[in-house]
Formats: C-alpha cells, structure tokens, sequence
C-alpha cells in the first residue's frame, strides 16, 4: 500500500506509471504530476478505462522550482516521488523531498539546462581539468545530498532506468554470484530498431543529442581517458539483433562503478549508431542545431536545440512505427576461484511487443520498467537506506527477479564474442 507522486509523464513515464499500475501489490494511489497536465490526464484516462485498481490523480507543476514541488508534496503526502521529468529538475525535486522528508527516486543525473550559466560553469571547467572528463553530468552534485539525506532518513536512490541503472544491478550481481573480482567491464547498448524516420531519437531529443555529441571517455586505471565524439568504433555480432556498428560513449554509470568497484582496471560503454543518424547529427551540430544558447531570432530569444525538439518527431510518437530489437548489457572479465571468467548479461526487448503491451516503443519501455522496479523496491523497504545511492549499491537479486516478473527478462552467456 503507497501513495506515488509521478513528476513527468513523457515517454518514460508512461511505461514506468503503466507497470507501476501493474504492480498492484505495491502502488495503490498514484498523482501524475507534469507541465503539460492533459497528457497526466490522458495516461490516467487510459489506466481508468484498462481497468486498474490504483486510485490516480493528476496535477501541474512546474519542477523547476522547489517551492512548486514541496507545494504539491505537502498537499498529496506522497510515500515517494519518482522524477521521470528531465535531467534539467533533479536538483529541484531533491530539494523539495529533504524539505519534505520524502524518498526521492530518478532516471538520469543531474545536468544544467543552461551550460552557460557563469556559476555552473566555473565549478564545470574545474571538474573537467580535475577528473579529465568533459561531459555536462556528473555524479557530484547529487552524491552532495548524501549527508542531508542521511540525516532526514530518507533515500535517494539514482539512476533507475537500464542505462545507468540495470546495468550497474547487472555489474552488482555479477560481482555477487559470479566473480571474486572483476577487471573488466563493456557495457554495449544496441538499438537494432528502425522507426522509418531519416532522423529522430528515441528519448528526449535534447538530452540525447547533448550525450551522443560529446567526447568519449572511459575508465582505465582509476582515472577517465577521453576521446573525441565517436573517436573509437566496434562491430559487435549482438544476439537475436545482429551485426551493429557500435561507438565508444562517455556514461555516467562508468562514474559510478568505478568509485563503487574500485578494482576494476578498465569500464567502457558502447552505444550502436546507423550512419544516417549520426550523418544527420553532425550536420545539424555543423550549422548550430545542438546548441544551448539562446539566440535572438525575429526579436525573440530561441533555443536552439529546444526548437530542433519541437520540429522532431516525439519519441512517445515512435512505438507504432518502430520495429526491431534492442539488445543492452555488460561483459564482464574477471576471476573466480582463482581462474579467469567471463561472462554476457544482457535482455533482448522488442520493439513491436512494447507497443503491443504499453503503446511504447523499447527504449521508453526498457527505462520505464526498471524505474517502476527500483521505486518498488524503495517502498516495500528492500532498498531503503537512509543517504543517496545508485542501483550497484544495493542487493541486486531482487531487482534481478523482478526484472523477470515485468518485461526485461536477461540471459548469462558463459562464453561471450569479446570487444577488443
Ligand atoms: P520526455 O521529454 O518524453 O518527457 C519529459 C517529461 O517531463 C515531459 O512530460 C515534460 O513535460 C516533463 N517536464 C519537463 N520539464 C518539466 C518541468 N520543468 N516541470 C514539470 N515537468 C516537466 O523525456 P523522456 O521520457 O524520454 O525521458 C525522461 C527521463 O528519462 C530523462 O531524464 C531521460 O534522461 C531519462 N532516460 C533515462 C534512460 C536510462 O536508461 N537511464 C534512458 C532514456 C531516458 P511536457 O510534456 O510539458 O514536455
């Protein structure tokens, strides 16, 4: 029995509140709370007219602003507050549940909307010439909550979609039940999806193209080596998708892993591109497309990236057309028992069977479905713990099962292709 305050209702958070609804165990009141309320209203329409048991209201808010938040955290007195809004509204939100001593559960780390901002980008240059990694997020900003968490006792748990999230429960369980150390991590993440656009993106335009645009890096040896944007590039044979083109990302879940597992010597993170979008990408970078700063346009100020979003297909749009598999995991090289080990995890999702089940396509469904796991396991206690954490940091067996019980069952293969 608890009562969800949901802050988005995008993409992702029409799959995280569908299989929250399905979870009837755990989530019996639910608020969905977003800017745009009609779409709140649509999603509780549809769970009405589905039949759900879970008693849904619906409200706006503006997540920007702490005050707004705390506002409606006072009135509808969640057990939790799961932020599936954007990146942009962490820090807000996490305010608002220390103010009001509420776990607080997300998909993806703190990152500014305006990278321009004098503070923020002091602090940012600084980063970038300590830790050697050029990405706009980092993990510091929220790990900073840690003591004020600890003292409200409540949790902040970070990261709960796949990637970062079921990927750092997969590096937990492997390290659990099938290394007694680990050297080496590849997380690959490939969408063998075809929607029929020449270009769109699968989650948020803005946040997708600020990541995919960036410099490389990864973990070696206890510190990041960076590379330029799509620098180093694989081919990797993934199962039941096939032969895929993948490039080496910087990740934030690689920040976590390798604070977490410090004996680890190298973590890298892969993600699979076409060459139409990444052909679209760079040329869309080349003319301004991607950029954040505001430019005067006919006498008013546009962002340019926030206009290219307007003029691309919504990826909550993408579930009917889109068909195809995604195939995401992590190989991991390591010991056990004195001899060397490596083994695969990964899930298969198709594209057409999300649709089929949530009218979403996979990528809003594969992040979805782990934020609805890891805010359950928050609530029915298995994953509370006073501070603030990311999924590697808890017990991942019961993540694991429940994976299996909601949609993303995985696989361990024992003898993986390796990534040179
Ligand atoms: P969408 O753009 O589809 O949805 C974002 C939602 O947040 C929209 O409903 C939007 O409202 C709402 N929102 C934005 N700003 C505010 C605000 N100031 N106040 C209130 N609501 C706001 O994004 P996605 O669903 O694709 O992504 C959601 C999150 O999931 C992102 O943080 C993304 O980074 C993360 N993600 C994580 C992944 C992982 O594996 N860990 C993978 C993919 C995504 P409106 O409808 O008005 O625009």
């Amino acid at each position: 029995m608890s009562r969800l305050l949901v802050i988005g209702c995008g993409g992702v958070a029409q799959v995280a509140i569908q299989k929250c609804a399905q979870n009837k165990e755990v989530f019996t009141e639910m608020c969905i709370a977003s800017r745009t309320v009609s779409k709140c209203d649509a999603m509780k329409e549809k769970l009405e007219k589905e039949g759900f048991p879970v008693k849904v209201t619906t409200a706006t808010v503006n997540a920007d602003d702490a005050a707004d938040v705390s506002k409606l955290i006072r009135q509808y007195k969640p057990d939790a507050v799961l932020n599936v809004a954007l990146p942009y509204q962490d820090l807000a939100i996490m305010d608002a549940c220390l103010e009001c001593k509420v776990d607080y559960i997300d998909t993806a780390n703190y990152e500014p909307e305006d990278t321009d901002e004098p503070v923020w980008r002091t602090a940012y240059e600084k980063r970038c010439r300590e830790k050697g990694f050029t990405a706009y997020f980092d993990y510091s900003y929220q790990w900073a909550y840690m003591d004020r968490f600890k003292e409200a006792g409540i949790t902040g748990l970070l990261g709960t979609g796949f990637d970062p999230g079921v990927t750092s429960v997969f590096t937990a369980y492997a390290r659990k039940h099938y290394f007694d150390r680990i050297d080496y991590i590849d997380i690959l993440d490939c969408n063998g999806g075809d929607h029929g656009y020449a270009f769109a993106t699968n989650f948020n335009p803005e946040i997708n193209l600020r990541e995919v645009s960036a410099n490389g890096s990864y973990w070696e040896d206890g510190h990041w080596v960076e590379t330029k944007p799509m620098e180093i590039k694989r081919e990797y044979d993934f199962p039941e998708v096939g032969m895929k083109d993948m490039y080496l990302l910087h990740h934030e879940e690689i920040e976590a892993l390798g604070r977490n597992f410090p004996e680890v010597k190298r973590i890298r993170f892969f993600m699979t591109f076409g060459q139409s979008y990444l052909d679209h990408m760079r040329c869309l970078e080349d003319v301004g497309m991607l950029s954040t700063t505001p430019i005067k346009f006919e006498g008013k100020e546009i962002v340019p990236i926030q206009f290219l979003k307007a003029l691309l297909p919504d990826p909550a749009s993408l579930g009917p057309r889109t068909v195809g598999k995604t195939n995401i995991g992590c190989i991991f090289r390591g010991v056990k028992d004195g001899k060397e080990r490596t083994i695969y995890i990964y899930n298969v999702c198709d594209h057409q069977e999300c649709y089929k089940e949530l009218g979403s396509q996979a990528i809003s469904y594969t992040t979805g479905v782990p934020a609805m796991i890891g805010t359950a396991l928050v609530l029915r206690g298995k994953w509370k713990k006073p501070g603030v954490y990311t999924t590697d940091e808890f017990d991942p067996d019961p993540y694991m099962d429940m994976l299996n019980e909601f949609g993303l069952p995985w696989v361990v293969d024992e003898a993986p292709a390796l990534v040179d």
